[in-house]
């Protein structure tokens, strides 16, 4: 490690401590008092790895707090010093020499490996998996937690494979692995045969007690809890890298977990009503392309060609965006009404927009308007209409003919139709 970065990393451990947090050591690790040995080391393990200065969600303060309260916690001495006497206890305990203070960095590399930007270690492989999460999810962002299986550095023998925490050097081959065989072919003439060594396995090591959670194998398979970071406007098929976090073995270091959000299609209850589907906000009837929305709102006949009417569309965050038109504003089937700021807000690996203007930071809404006609008329309202219909149709006619924009071959005497 160079010196300046040493003398830093003294200063900062320094300044901790000498502002010595009073943030309860628990709630740094996330923890309550009932937290045993195991839920502290997956507590450091996740937190440390997520604070990490060298990652992209790293915070050397946090990191560093976490290491402190991880430190003093799984020490059974100074965990009972600070149940009953709190942080001054702790500082009282520190002063008469009781405490030895650690590298932050070195406690990270016992549990991961490697260490600070070390070289040449070797790696495992990436993992991936899908997260499907409904569309509003991608509008409003959200902390959507998920859990998977994967192959962990076993708690109890930490990752030696031993019950009794003996390694020792393989006898047969020296700690080499590798065995050389001599095969006598013939009388004096002898070939020689480089295997793995039997005994090991290879491995170089033994292990007179195997672990008797891992059988010896330094790895378990076991569920973990993450939690990923959606943010507003994240496209669809997006990967979040989880550094470090595939498959754990104490051979090498963890390789990446991937996961991707994609959007969960949207479930239709058909037992419900029509009206209780379109005030649901999950998002069941938006559609998303790119940074634009897209909406089917359905009008009557009555209210496309006579207007006066409006809409409360409930958005997928729940706030409401009206829709009207005026007396005598008609409204085409099928016309687009684009609304501007309403559509998903736009998103930059690394960057969300907060306090932008809402128009520049979000695309647009496209409200597709469809005319539903009346299959039914009672048999009075049918002969009014028809008898209003034969006094109007002459004097205030359409001019199909110019509004088709068709030859004139194709549409004839439809000129005077209201
Ligand atoms: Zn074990
Ligand atoms: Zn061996």
């Amino acid at each position: 490690m160079h010196l300046p970065l040493l003398l830093t990393l003294l200063t900062l451990l320094t300044l901790t401590l000498a502002a010595t947090t009073t943030t309860d050591l628990y709630k740094i690790l996330q923890l309550d008092k009932s937290a045993n040995d195991r839920d502290l080391k997956r507590a450091y393990r996740t937190l440390s790895k997520k604070y990490h200065p060298d990652k992209s969600s790293g915070d050397e303060t946090k990191f560093l707090e976490v290491a402190e309260a991880y430190e003093t916690l799984s020490d059974p001495t100074t965990r009972k010093i600070y149940d009953q006497y709190g942080h001054d206890g702790l500082a009282n305990h520190k002063r008469t020499g009781g405490a030895q203070q650690h590298n932050p960095f070195d406690l990270f590399s016992q549990f991961f490996g490697g260490g600070r930007g070390q070289q040449g270690v070797r790696r495992g492989h990436d993992m991936e998996v899908k997260l499907s999460i409904p569309l509003r999810d991608f509008y409003t962002g959200r902390e959507v937690p998920f859990s998977l299986e994967k192959q962990q550095i076993c708690d109890t023998c930490e990752g030696s494979g031993s019950a009794d925490g003996h390694v020792e050097t393989c006898s047969r081959c020296n700690g080499r692995g590798m065995i050389i065989q001599k095969h006598m072919l013939a009388p004096g003439m002898f070939q020689q045969v480089q295997s793995h060594c039997d005994v090991c396995g290879g491995q170089g090591k033994t292990i007179k007690k195997p672990c008797k959670t891992c059988g010896g194998a330094k790895v378990v398979r076991g569920r973990i809890d993450l939690v990923a970071d959606v943010e507003p406007g994240m496209p669809r098929g997006h990967r979040i890298v989880f550094e470090n976090e595939a498959d754990e073995h104490p051979d090498y270091v963890a390789g990446n977990l991937n996961v991707v959000v994609d959007e969960l299609a949207a479930k239709i209850d058909t037992s419900e009503s029509d009206e209780a589907r379109r005030s649901r906000n999950d998002g069941a009837f938006f559609r998303r392309k790119g940074p634009d929305l897209y909406w089917k709102e359905v009008l009557s006949l009555r209210e496309a060609w006579m207007g006066g009417w409006t809409r409360n569309l409930t958005h997928l965050d729940g706030h409401v965006v009206p829709l009207s038109r005026g007396r005598g504003e008609v409204v085409q089937p099928g016309q687009v009404e684009s609304v501007a700021g309403e559509g998903i807000p736009s998103w930059q690996e690394g960057h969300v927009h907060e306090h932008d203007e809402h128009h520049e930071s979000h695309g647009k809404l496209h409200v597709e308007y469809v005319v539903v006609l009346p299959d039914q008329m009672e048999s009075g309202m049918e002969k009014e209409f028809w008898s209003l219909w034969e006094k109007w149709r002459k004097k205030n006619g359409v001019d199909l003919l110019k509004d088709s924009g068709r030859p004139a071959a194709v549409v004839q005497d439809v000129k005077d139709e209201l």
